[in-house]
C-alpha cells in the first residue's frame, strides 16, 4: 500500500514551479532493483530528515546505468528536515577511489520527508548538468514517491527521467 503524497504548499508557488521543465527528458535512469530498495531503506532510516547519497555507475547513450548507490552524510544538521548538504569528503574519497574502475559518480539522491519527489529551487541550485537526481519521497516515515530528475538542455530547469529497471 503507497502512502499519500504530502504536498507542502511552497510547491505550488511560482518559485518552485519556475523550477520544472514539463516535457520529459528522452534520458532515462537505469536503476537495479536492489538500489532502489538501498534508497528507499535508507531514506525511512533517516526521516524525519533529509538522507542523501551518491549513485555510481556510468554514463550511457540512453542515459545513467547504475551499478551501485552509496549513502553520504547529509552534514546540514540545522535544516535536516528539508535540506541537504553532501560531504565532500566523503565525495572526493569515493570519487578517488573509484579512478580506473571504470565506474564514475554520475548522480546524487536525496530524500524528502512528508514532500513530494520533486525538486526545490535549492535542489536546481545545487545541480550540477549532466548529473541523475533521484528523489524519493518518505511521508509518515514510509516510501511513497521515487523519481528521477535531471538539468534540461537549456540549463535552466529540472526534465523529469524515466526510471527503468536494470535487471
Ligand atoms: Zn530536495
Amino acid at each position: 500500500m503507497i502512502p499519500s503524497v504530502y504536498e507542502p504548499e511552497r510547491f505550488s508557488s511560482p518559485e518552485y514551479l519556475a523550477v520544472l521543465d514539463d516535457s520529459q527528458s528522452p534520458a532515462t535512469l537505469s536503476l537495479p532493483a536492489s538500489c532502489i530498495e538501498a534508497i528507499q531503506n535508507q531514506g525511512e532510516a533517516g526521516y524525519p530528515h533529509e538522507i542523501c547519497g551518491l549513485l555510481i555507475g556510468s554514463i550511457t547513450e540512453n542515459g545513467w546505468m547504475i551499478t551501485e548507490v552509496r549513502q553520504v552524510e547529509n552534514l546540514n544538521t540545522a535544516r535536516a528536515a528539508d535540506r541537504f548538504e553532501l560531504d565532500p569528503a566523503a565525495y572526493q574519497r569515493i570519487d578517488r577511489a573509484l579512478r580506473g574502475t571504470g565506474h564514475e559518480i554520475v548522480g546524487v539522491y536525496h530524500s524528502h520527508p512528508d514532500a513530494p519527489a520533486k525538486p526545490s529551487p535549492t535542489d536546481l541550485g545545487s545541480a550540477w548538468e549532466g548529473f541523475a537526481y533521484p528523489i524519493i519521497s518518505i511521508c509518515d516515515g514510509k516510501v511513497a514517491d521515487l523519481r528521477c530528475w535531471s538539468i534540461n538542455e537549456s540549463g535552466d530547469r529540472f526534465q523529469q527521467n524515466a526510471i527503468v529497471d536494470a535487471a
